[in-house]
């Protein structure tokens, strides 16, 4: 599933192909199709993440809500379009590019309202200009461990397993500390990891784990193995020892035993 770095990335990219532009909004599939006609032949206002929810603005003052889940997909073709790849659930398409979004969790049209309310039921997301203070605050009051509270998307929105695994990681944290256990000093260095990871996924369009100075390389160089530390992997970078895999929220979290104590 995509994390916060990609929908950020996607907004970025697809603000920059589609703001100001007056554009053609249909469903291939048919699924969209009448939601599809409330936002046709509209201004694209700006497109905005938030967490792993993505959200298109018009200027009639509705919204394209998409969050891509585990299977959903974009795709960038050319104008005129092309025919439709499997089920497309969105095509937008303006006098220069077509995109096409196949297999989404989510894709509906709402209003500020309804946007409201999916963004009251997330956490901060570092990414948009989520503070620090409030994530501690919600980490702080809760008993659940540390490693399901980085995947609850209402105590911090964007981080995904990926993320989880490295960031607790790479600063040694044992992932079952309780949250109402953890010190400030000690969440502030989770908190830095993260946004940094977050930026770099941002940057790079894919998570690296690994900084530059630690592979030797510019981190748009490194290979596919290169980028993670821990998330897929066998033995520990650090004391060569096995990598356990353990079950922590419903998903499977990579972790070294002997650093994370
Ligand atoms: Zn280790």
């Amino acid at each position: 599933m995509p994390e916060g770095h990609k929908t950020h990335r996607l907004a970025i990219d697809h603000c920059a192909l589609f703001r100001g532009y007056r554009v053609r909004v249909s469903s291939p599939q048919g699924r969209f199709s009448s939601d599809a006609q409330k936002v046709d032949r509209q201004v694209v206002a700006k497109v905005v993440a938030a967490g792993k929810h993505l959200f298109y603005e018009f200027e009639n003052d509705l919204l394209v809500h998409v969050h891509l889940g585990r299977y959903g997909s974009f795709r960038l073709g050319p104008v005129p379009s092309p025919p439709p790849r499997g089920l497309v659930r969105m095509r937008i398409a303006s006098e220069n590019v077509t995109l096409d979004l196949n297999g989404p969790t989510q894709c509906r049209v709402i209003d500020a309202v309804d946007r409201d309310q999916v963004l009251a039921r997330l956490g901060p997301d570092p990414l948009a200009g989520g503070s620090a203070t409030d994530v501690w605050r919600n980490i702080a009051a809760s008993k659940q461990p540390i490693g399901a509270l980085l995947l609850d998307q209402a105590v911090i929105a964007g981080i995904g397993n990926i993320f989880r695994a490295e960031a607790l990681f790479e600063i040694a944290m044992n992932p079952e500390i309780r949250g109402c256990d953890l010190d400030r000093k000690s969440f502030d260095r989770l908190w830095r990891v993260l946004v940094r990871m977050l930026r770099t996924g941002v940057k790079h369009d894919q998570i690296i784990a690994v900084t530059a100075k630690e592979a030797g390389k510019p981190l748009e160089k490194l290979d596919k193995h290169q980028r993670l530390r821990i998330y897929g992997k066998t033995t520990c970078p650090r004391c060569d020892g096995p990598i356990a895999v353990v079950k922590v929220a419903a998903r499977k979290l990579y972790v070294c035993k002997f650093c994370q104590a």
